[in-house]
């Protein structure tokens, strides 16, 4: 029988190419949407890389439980994507832990409810090393809430912890994928996410010098294979996976690939260190870069080759797909 999953924030930048993975191996997929109004769109652009027959949207959001019980009749696994993803601090802390943390709760909570079998959650490595040290980290590292870690990345770290908390002592299956900075071409979502803003603005030319920071990376395409895979992964119960390069990517090293491709508006200067802590001080986005300056943090990803069978793909062909596809 065909096994039908739920896809949360269907929507958005990595929701589009989740649901279309799952059509592309079979699946019937139920997308969530805040609001049936974004449907229409994210049907039209799953369907230029997917079929889109066994594609069906319910109204969800994730600050309210309306909706969510009904979401799961039928439901086998879940792929939990949803969570706002902004790195500016928001006025009001909430604004990110609410429907980080209390959604996942809410979503697992329903899940268990409906007796699905396994839960998919998108977490990211901002849960896992936000504030550590320059060094390598496995999936055994967690990020410290306590320290000051920006909020975006204290709501990626309790929403994982909250739902391992919830399924301790249940038969639903949680598997964790800890994607690094997600990259690559746009399916056409409703609204641009955070990683299709910042391709947008490299290639823009609206940075005249680039942060130099660094970080693992991974292709959209990638992260949505690898929950699709962990839907049957037999060995992947209780497990969290890394999707980020092992290495950290340079912005520069991005903006050089860039330049190479031919947009030459891709920053070509590093901006020192001082003059991001000097900007930090009234831009938000500057200020969110600030604990990244200096630090390196390579990851080590080999159980997501292994059990997840992982074909990561370039992040040069990454970067250059992506900027055609936000140049058009
Ligand atoms: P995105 O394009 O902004 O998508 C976010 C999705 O979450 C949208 O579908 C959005 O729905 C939905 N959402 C936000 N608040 C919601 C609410 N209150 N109720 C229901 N749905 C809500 O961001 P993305 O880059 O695809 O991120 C998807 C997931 O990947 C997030 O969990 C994020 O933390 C994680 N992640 C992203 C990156 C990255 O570099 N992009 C890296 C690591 C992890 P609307 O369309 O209605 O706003």
């Amino acid at each position: 029988m065909t096994q039908k999953v739920l896809v949360t924030g269907v929507s958005g930048y990595l929701g589009q190419w989740v649901a279309a993975e799952a059509l592309l191996q079979g699946f019937d997929v139920v997308g969530t949407v805040r609001s049936l109004a974004k449907a229409d769109a994210s049907r039209a652009a799953i369907g230029t890389v997917a079929p889109v027959e066994h594609l069906s949207f319910v109204e969800a959001d994730l600050l309210d439980d309306a909706g969510w019980e009904a979401a799961m009749i039928g439901v086998n696994v879940v792929l939990h994507v949803a969570s706002p993803f902004f790195v500016a601090e928001p006025k009001d802390e909430n604004e990110l832990i609410a429907p980080a943390v209390g959604g996942t709760t809410r979503v697992l909570k329903a899940a268990m409810n409906a007796g699905v079998e396994r839960v998919v959650l998108t977490s990211s490595i901002v849960a896992m090393t936000s504030g550590k040290p320059s060094g390598t980290y496995d999936t055994s590292a967690w990020s410290d809430v306590t320290a000051p870690i920006g909020t975006y990345a204290k709501s990626k770290t309790l929403a994982e912890r909250a739902a391992w908390d919830l399924v301790k002592g249940s038969s639903m299956e949680l598997v964790v994928v800890c994607p690094g900075f997600i990259l690559g071409p746009s399916l056409g979502a409703p609204a641009d996410g955070q990683s299709v803003s910042m391709m947008r603005d490299i290639v823009g030319g609206k940075f005249p010098m680039i942060p130099d920071v660094a970080m693992g990376m991974v292709d959209v395409r990638d992260v949505a294979r690898l929950e699709v895979a962990a839907i049957s992964a037999p060995g992947a119960a209780g497990r969290r996976f890394v999707a980020a390069s092992a290495q950290p990517v340079a912005l520069s090293q991005l903006a050089s690939v860039l330049r190479a491709a031919g947009y030459t508006k891709a920053p070509a200067r590093k901006a020192p260190n001082f003059a991001i802590k000097l900007m930090s001080l009234f831009d938000k986005d500057a200020k969110s870069l600030l604990p990244q300056l200096g630090v390196t943090i390579a990851y080590d990803n080999h159980e997501t080759f292994e059990e997840l069978g992982w074909q990561p793909t370039p992040l040069e062909v990454t970067f250059v797909e992506m900027a055609a596809a936000v140049a058009k």
